[in-house]
């Protein structure tokens, strides 16, 4: 009965069948998570390393004020599991970088909730080497952007930013912002798992939500890629 307004428009043994792993469970993992948990992804990793902040709860929506301090992956255990006791959630408290991320497991597919470059560049090098495909969505303020790279296919997240300087330290953000590009995500997710419509393989979605102007632009391998190499394979 819990898939029964799904059933028709998408393949539920294929999500039951799924394992998708989130980085993040910040602003944009709290969306992702609920959409990806309530449609029944059979299985789900989440990785974070922070605890619960105050200053969080304005747009990572899977938090609530009595989780302060905790940390976010069993804040978002908690709820996620009252939400769809269904399905099998696994959580890892660690911090990712060049060493750790060997640790995780590999999955079907992988979302990227990040909210800095430096740890999404040792995601992509991760998803290419592996080969496992990444949605990746980043938002600041009002705007963000939406791809999805399939290694081997399209170009990856370092041929994407090649030689732009990432951004440090805090920028602004409305809940609505990570909460829309969250969706957006699980929406890609889906898609992909469950074989429907088209998802932003080799494209880029820039929105800004104070206007509404948006684009769609074909990323572009960069031959000189210190990860993928620069071609399909
Ligand atoms: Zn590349």
């Amino acid at each position: 009965m819990r898939y029964k307004r799904q059933r028709e428009i998408v393949n539920q043994e294929l999500l039951t069948n799924a394992h998708v792993m989130v980085i993040g469970a910040g602003g944009l993992g709290s969306a992702a998570l609920y959409y990806l948990t309530a449609a029944g992804v059979g299985k789900i990793t989440i990785v974070d390393s922070d605890n619960v902040e105050e200053s969080n709860l304005n747009r990572q929506v899977l938090h609530f004020t009595d989780d302060i301090g905790r940390p976010k992956v069993l804040s978002a255990l908690r709820k996620l599991s009252a939400l769809n006791p269904e399905i099998q959630i696994e959580v890892k408290y660690m911090r990712i970088t060049p060493t750790t991320i060997a640790l995780l497991p590999e999955a079907d597919l992988i979302i990227d909730c990040l909210d800095n470059m430096d740890t999404r560049f040792i995601l992509n090098r991760f998803c290419i080497e592996k080969g496992i495909p990444m949605v990746h969505a980043a938002v600041e303020a009002f705007e963000g952007r939406l791809t999805v790279i399939i290694p081997g296919k399209t170009p990856c997240l370092a041929c994407i930013y090649a030689g732009v300087p990432p951004k440090k330290g805090e920028f602004p953000i409305i809940g609505a912002t990570a909460g829309f590009f969250g969706t957006a995500e699980a929406m890609e997710a889906i898609k992909f798992l469950s074989k429907k419509g088209k998802v932003l393989a080799g494209k880029m979605l820039i929105v800004d939500l104070l206007s509404w102007e948006h684009s769609i632009y074909s990323t572009t391998f960069n031959l000189n890629c210190p990860v993928c190499g620069g071609k399909r394979w």
